[in-house]
């Protein structure tokens, strides 16, 4: 297996060398929260800002993190795997108990591990499927307990799709591991923030810029029928970019591929964050 530069508890190796506890928090009780950062031409992209939602996520949850250290941590990654492209994977998790208990001691030490690889920052087009959205009610943190979206996004895996768009009494949320955006002619939609629903980082980015410019942009709550209506969807992440939906399974939609207002948003977020 090809040499992926990793850090464990702060303690630099290769991915392969690094052994954790099987009573890791993280693996008994996904009491873990995590980021992506991506980097762009050896520079983060929005590097702040990731780093500021991983320590929401912490806060969440009560970790006490060196949050400096993680961040030198990350950039260190970054330089050692002299890559170009690609993305730092960070986890934190509560630590590592005696015994597996749901109720844990005040005592134990927080554990990180990170590591970095390289990714292609192409334009993707997508199959989707709607789903129900079987998850908790605060996916506003970034926690590695996924069950809802790994679920999920395996049964469209099966049925041929990419990703999948999730709602709850169908009301749109987000996608499985990215956000919503649709369009009509005149304005941009996008589901607003709630526990309900990941901050993505990718999705403040691209509002920031569409408020700057001339393109409408409007947040709220939106149906399925609002998104079969519309004339270009599309999702958005830092490994992803702005995905555009080329084909939502089972259903009859309205989709233009390279809708205008589709091309003019992938055009504002390519100029200004991969340079
Ligand atoms: N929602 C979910 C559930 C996700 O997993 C992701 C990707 N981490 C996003 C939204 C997009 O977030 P970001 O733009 O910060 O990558």
């Amino acid at each position: 297996m090809e040499n992926i530069h990793a850090v464990y508890n702060g303690r630099f190796d290769s991915l392969n060398n690094i052994k954790i506890s099987p009573l890791s928090r993280a693996y008994t009780f996904s009491d873990s929260v995590y980021e992506v950062i991506p980097f762009c031409n050896s520079s983060t992209i929005a590097f702040d800002k990731h780093i500021l939602r991983l320590e929401k996520s912490c806060n969440a949850l009560s970790f006490q993190v060196d949050i400096k250290r993680i961040s030198i941590e990350i950039n260190e990654l970054i330089k050692k795997s002299n890559l170009k492209n690609g993305y730092v994977y960070y986890q934190i998790s509560r630590g590592i108990d005696n015994l597996r208990s749901h109720m844990f001691d005040q005592d134990i030490s927080i554990e990180t591990f990170g590591y970095v690889v390289s990714h292609t920052f192409s334009s993707q087009s997508l199959r989707v499927m709607f789903c129900e959205d079987l998850r908790w009610q605060r996916c506003d943190i970034k926690s590695t307990s996924l069950l809802g979206n790994v679920m999920s996004m395996n049964d469209a895996k099966n049925k041929g799709c990419d990703e999948v768009i999730m709602h709850k009494n169908n009301i749109i949320t987000e996608g499985g591991a990215s956000n919503v955006f649709f369009a009509n002619d005149e304005c941009v939609f996008t589901p607003s923030l709630s526990n309900n629903i990941l901050p993505g980082i990718t999705r403040d980015l691209l509002i920031i810029k569409l408020k700057e410019s001339d393109i409408r942009v409007e947040e709220g709550e939106y149906t399925i029928d609002d998104l079969t209506s519309a004339k270009s969807i599309w999702l958005t992440s830092s490994t992803k970019g702005l995905a555009q939906v080329i084909d939502v399974i089972d259903k009859k939609t309205n989709i233009q591929l390279d809708h205008h207002l589709f091309k003019k948003c992938e055009e504002l977020f390519v100029k200004n964050y991969f340079k």
